[in-house]
């Protein structure tokens, strides 16, 4: 392995874990907390939860296990190129969307508007919530008892009023401080990931169709010189050829201008990393192509009307199911009921945000259609 930065995350500068725990044998504290997250219950239901397209649409559209998978490969390339910890960025990726609802955003934005009252719901403090307390899986603490920078790198954002209860993790929010730059790397790697997939994902479902793209520089200048390579490629094979120069592009600018970044700010410790400014970010130029192609997406792809249309079933869903339980805790499982002892609300939503989609439309069916059995 190449020897990392003194300024990257190590077990030495490390803040470590809330317990106290044995040092793990043949592997590293970030390479745990990676084989941790994997072998999560919520790590497995990823692979049945919404990216853009619904579980059940098709099975070549990204879950967010794939896209979490994704978000990792990048990550670690990013960050074996700046010579930071590749183990702890991975496992920042492989983590960062464990909270995450059935339904995506649609999902989300359904969850925290029957939170209102009572606190809120955001997927990001939810992921932290997973692991810090939901999972269960050891028999000295809840939670898997990640590394304090593993932890927060997946609080990725997080309101002033939540970081204030948050304690040392909340700081940086409060202080205005940064993260690690492996957190940051993560952070624009699942940026990296979701564009290009969507693309993909896009273009395969048929809600895109590929010259829509020529309005949009980032994709059209990669497509162009494609076509120009290979003029008689099938479709199929000129957007792939696309998406992985769009990638690449992306990739490399992200790493010369942090090289440039963080000859500039010189960074010497972790400490340094944290009271610079953000040092991972792309050049001017890319970044405004990128935030171009996100627009475009977000009118052509997630406001497209089929996908508004499953967005508006997938939210009546979540209402639904929260209603009911808010109603009658004794329709939970017994592991949520005794939760709901202590505060019914957050109960309800930890259930519900725990559930695919798949689990969730049948959870709707058993509760709400007459003829469904137990
Ligand atoms: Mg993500």
């Amino acid at each position: 392995m190449v020897e990392t930065v003194s300024y990257a995350v190590s077990e030495s500068n490390s803040r470590g874990r809330q317990k106290s725990e044995d040092s793990p044998q043949g592997r590293s504290e970030f390479q745990r907390d990676r084989d941790r997250i994997i072998h999560s219950g919520a790590f497995r239901r990823l692979e049945y939860k919404t990216q853009v397209f619904v579980n059940h649409e098709g099975d070549l559209f990204r879950t967010r296990l794939t896209h979490s998978i994704e978000v990792a490969q990048i990550a670690r390339s990013i960050a074996r190129r700046l010579r930071l910890n590749e183990d702890l960025a991975e496992a920042i990726s492989l983590a960062h969307d464990l909270g995450h609802t059935p339904f995506g955003h649609a999902g989300q934005e359904a969850l925290n508007a029957c939170m209102k009252d009572y606190g809120g719901f955001e997927h990001n403090l939810q992921s932290l919530r997973v692991v810090d307390q939901l999972e269960e899986r050891y028999a000295a603490f809840d939670g898997l008892n990640l590394c304090f920078e593993t932890r927060e790198g997946i609080l990725k954002h997080c309101s002033l009023e939540n970081a204030r209860q948050l304690g040392p993790l909340g700081e940086r929010f409060l202080n205005n401080r940064r993260p690690s730059l492996e957190a940051q790397i993560a952070n624009l790697a699942d940026e990296i990931a979701y564009n290009n997939h969507d693309v993909d994902d896009g273009l395969r479902s048929g809600l895109i169709e590929l010259n829509e793209f020529d309005a949009v520089p980032l994709v059209a200048a990669h497509l162009q010189e494609v076509r120009h390579i290979h003029p008689d490629l099938p479709e199929r094979r000129v957007v792939h050829e696309t998406v992985r120069r769009m990638i690449n592009t992306l990739v490399t600018d992200l790493i010369r201008q942090s090289e440039i970044n963080i000859a500039a700010q010189r960074p010497s410790t972790l400490e340094d990393v944290r009271s610079a400014p953000a040092m991972i970010a792309y050049s001017t130029g890319v970044n405004e192509m990128q935030r171009e192609l996100k627009g475009f997406l977000r009118t052509h792809l997630y406001r497209h009307y089929r996908v508004l249309r499953m967005s508006a079933k997938a939210q009546r869903i979540v209402s639904d199911l929260f209603g009911s339980f808010m109603e009658d805790t004794r329709l939970l499982p017994p592991q949520f009921q005794s939760l709901a002892e202590y505060d019914r609300a957050r109960a309800v939503a930890d259930y519900i945000a725990g559930m695919t989609d798949r689990y969730a439309i049948r959870e709707h069916r058993r509760i709400f259609a007459v003829e469904e059995g137990v």
